[in-house]
């Protein structure tokens, strides 16, 4: 009898899983499925605390799923990728696995050690997939077979492979007979940090459900909610897709079932533009690895003389900047592992162009601290709004974090939610306490501004000027 292998990584569901549902098709076969920590690497990937915590509730709740269908859930522990190939190579041979089957990651770490992967076990049948986007990495190109530079053509490119024919979902493997299945512990050897269960879905019905509450309630509005903080106007999955969870076939799907014009650009046109987003960075790195390695996509902004202030670098993670959206954004991260998407592209700006530190600091810092931490997204923004990645914002385009507070966060109510050392401040003084406050004759138990933005701006635009010609 074959015995096919699922190796979990960052695909911890049952619905919609492309590589269990192929296990699963023989019927005949006994399956066996694996997950196995690697706290190492995950120290040097700087995974958050609190996407270990998630990782670790949802591999609980997929070994109980997985076992209601009689498939067991074994776990390991190594200490990196490369102690990784050797113990799946003991794992097969132990068990007699004939057939391997995962998800691909498309990170350049991830896929060197699939290479080995499937180079070492030269015995078994290994079959992967392209499970954690819509469509394939290779599949929406240019005319000239080259991955797209530019976001719109390559989201009209995408849409009309959507219209041409949908990508299909698979069904949760059915109950396999005569397994009695008895659970291993799961300790993942990481440091964790709890996370809010009302915010982020403790197993795959929760994150079902939210998904189709967004669909119904939340997604028509969405283009008008999603830029201000102080509202609960998107869908909040975006840990949920970063670990499996959920899959981007399961978002267009419910997406569509509720908004059925959303490829003509009618209702939940917007969300799904999000979705091409983060299907546009996860191809984008597979295509240009060097990504993966924290280089910028223009070169010449490489010599951009970045400014070494471990001071200032501190009081912006801290939220001490005396900017206060910028702060508070910064505390709502540190709080509960997740900022809203307005607030991410506010921070990286300030960090980058008001402070001008090196936006693989802000980059590293995200990562630490990210419940939804993901590399491809992550590195995609902040080279966005650093001016240094495709298709990203012009380098002298530079937020003002006062007036993006005025206009996204207007009364105030987001900013005096995370910083209640302002409460006291009345209506629209909160944007520039320091003025209300000297006016006022008070002094603030809050940071005064650390850096001022015009003369910071001016600072900025000379040092990216000075690196275009260098
Ligand atoms: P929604 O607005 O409901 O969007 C739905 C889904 O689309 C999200 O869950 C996410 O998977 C995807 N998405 C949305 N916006 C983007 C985007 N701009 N780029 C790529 N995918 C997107 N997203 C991450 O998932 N992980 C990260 O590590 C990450 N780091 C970021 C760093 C910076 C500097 C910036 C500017 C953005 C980053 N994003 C990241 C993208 C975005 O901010 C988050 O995906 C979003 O805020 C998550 O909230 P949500 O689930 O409510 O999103």
């Amino acid at each position: 009898m074959p015995t096919h292998l699922i190796w979990f990584r960052t695909d911890l569901r049952l619905h919609d899983n492309l590589a269990l549902a192929a296990a699963c098709r023989d019927s005949k076969a006994n399956v066996i499925a694996l997950f196995i920590s690697t706290p190492q690497q995950w120290h040097q990937h700087n995974m958050a605390p609190r996407q270990a915590a998630f990782m670790q509730t949802h591999l609980q709740a997929l070994q109980s799923g997985l076992a209601e269908k009689g498939i067991p859930l074994l776990f390991r522990e190594v200490p990196d990728f490369t102690a990784t190939v050797n113990e799946l190579a003991r794992f097969c041979a132990e068990q007699n696995v004939t057939h391997l089957f995962y998800n691909y990651q498309y990170e350049i770490n991830e896929r060197q050690r699939d290479a080995r992967v499937e180079k070492t076990l030269n015995e078994v049948v290994c079959q992967g997939f392209d499970d954690s986007v819509m469509l394939p990495p290779g599949s929406v190109m240019t005319g000239n077979h080259q991955m797209y530079k530019v976001f719109t053509p390559f989201k009209n490119a995408y849409l009309k492979r959507l219209k041409e024919g949908l990508p299909e979902c698979v069904r949760a493997p059915a109950v396999r007979e005569g397994k009695d299945v008895t659970a291993e512990a799961i300790t993942l050897g990481y440091p964790q940090q709890a996370f809010d269960q009302e915010y982020f879905p403790a197993d795959e019905k929760s994150a079902l459900a939210r998904l189709r509450h967004f669909c119904q309630q939340q997604a028509a509005e969405y283009e008008q909610q999603r830029d201000f903080p102080a509202i609960e106007g998107t869908s909040r999955l975006s840990a949920c897709l970063a670990l499996g969870v959920l899959s981007p076939r399961q978002c267009l799907h419910r997406l569509l079932a509720e908004c059925p014009d959303t490829l003509e650009g009618g209702a939940g046109a917007v969300w799904l533009n999000e979705l091409i987003w983060r299907e546009f960075y996860r191809h984008l790195m597979t295509y240009h690895p060097e990504l993966c390695r924290h280089k910028p996509f223009i070169t010449w902004t490489d010599k951009v003389q970045w400014r070494n202030d471990p001071h200032a670098l501190k009081a912006w993670q801290e939220g001490n900047t005396g900017y206060p959206i910028v702060d508070a954004a910064m505390r709502q991260l540190n709080e509960t592992g997740w900022m809203h998407n307005r607030l991410r592209m506010i921070v990286a700006s300030f960090l980058v162009k008001d402070l001008l530190i090196d936006w693989r600091e802000g980059e590293r810092y995200f990562i630490s601290q990210l419940i939804d931490g993901d590399l491809a997204a992550n590195n995609g923004g902040w080279q966005w709004a650093a001016s240094t990645g495709t298709d990203a914002a012009p380098y002298f385009r530079i937020f003002n974090p006062t007036t993006q507070g005025e206009k996204f966060d207007k009364e105030g109510e987001f900013i005096r939610r995370w910083l209640p050392e302002l409460k006291t401040v009345p209506g629209k003084a909160i944007h520039s306490p320091w003025e209300w406050a000297q006016k006022e004759g008070i002094e603030l138990n809050y940071p005064r501004p650390i850096v001022d933005h015009k003369q910071a701006r001016l600072k900025t635009l000379a040092a990216y000027e000075a690196a275009r010609i260098a």
